[in-house]
């Protein structure tokens, strides 16, 4: 299989055939963000004869009778054909419409098992679609996409540099669900900086609330050197938020959320992992919360986030 730098994908997606298709980002430019810069490039496209040697290269690895039979001498489990492909890089969804058809045909021709296709996507990459085409896009099996909205907070979007605004974020959404596209959000806890946290959270809340995101995922911000936060911090134009600050902020998010949802903190930039549904489970996650926030100090949640070598 054709890897390149290092491959980011969701929790839910670790039973998924991680195919790349893109590798980097087009945007490249949020302030926070070190993901992609282990590549000496920002977006590249793979060559389609990389995608379709790759996807023979699953199907010998699911089928082939040679391999089959390996796996029973080595007493495993006979593997399951893939129900799912993941598409790999920051935003494949960007792609136009005509390569991502191309791209659901060749999944289909070696694999046909697989029922969906997710990937990574931004705001931005449904902008230049039209309803049609994201029709088209879901009848080929797009379907799951996980958007790094990060925060509904216009004042720390435009910080950021992330590129969209809130308004975006309920404009795209509601053209996805129009053509039937599930989506779900990861949540960037801290993003609005000391004595925003809460503030950002409610005014998230307020966006999410008007849409249908399968998942609401928090990641906490994690600052690395190689960023442009990190500069912005030494020149003193920005402050991040205290870890327990960070733990209130996630406590208003969810106590502000009003929609059906999956709510999941997971991956290694929240030293504690919660989950539940919302709202069947708000109180036992607010109480886990709030057991965090008395029970933990600052100091230990500060080792833990100093501590962490990479994402
Ligand atoms: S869009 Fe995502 S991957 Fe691209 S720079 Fe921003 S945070 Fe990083």
């Amino acid at each position: 299989m054709h890897y390149t730098g290092t491959i980011w994908r969701p929790p839910y997606e670790a039973e998924s055939l991680l195919l790349e298709v893109t590798a980097g980002c087009t945007h490249h430019r949020c302030k926070f963000c070190t993901l992609y810069n282990d590549l000496p490039f920002k977006f590249r496209m793979s060559p389609m004869e990389d995608i379709e040697s790759d996807l023979l290269e699953a199907q010998m690895l699911r089928t082939n009778p040679y391999s089959r039979m390996l796996t029973r001498l080595q007493g495993k489990d006979r593997p399951e054909p893939f129900r799912r492909v993941f598409l790999t890089g920051a935003n494949p969804f960007v792609l136009k419409t005509e390569k991502l058809l191309q791209i659901a045909e060749l999944i289909r021709k070696y694999l046909p098992s697989v029922e969906s296709i997710g990937c990574f996507a931004r705001i931005t990459d449904s902008v230049k679609k039209t309803d049609e085409e994201l029709i088209k896009l879901r009848q080929a099996g797009y379907n799951g996409l996980t958007i790094g909205v990060e925060t509904g907070d216009d004042g720390a979007l435009a910080f950021m540099r992330k590129g969209y605004t809130s308004q975006d974020i309920l404009t795209q959404c509601k053209r996805l669900e129009l053509a039937g596209i599930e989506y779900g959000f990861f949540y960037l806890t801290s993003v609005s900086g000391k004595g925003n946290g809460e503030s950002g959270a409610k005014a998230t809340a307020k966006i999410f609330n008007q849409l249908h995101p399968f998942l609401v995922g928090p990641n906490m911000l994690t600052i690395y050197p190689d960023s442009e936060l990190y500069q912005e911090i030494q020149n003193g134009s920005w402050k991040e938020e205290g870890e327990l600050e960070k733990y209130r902020e996630l406590r208003t998010l969810v106590e502000s959320l009003n929609i059906s949802t999956y709510f999941a903190a997971m991956g290694a930039s929240n030293a504690f992992q919660l989950r539940g549904r919302l709202p069947e489970d708000k109180e036992k996650l607010l109480a886990a919360l709030d057991g965090i926030i008395s029970e933990v100090s600052e100091e230990e949640l500060r080792h833990y986030r100093t501590n962490l070598p990479h994402l």
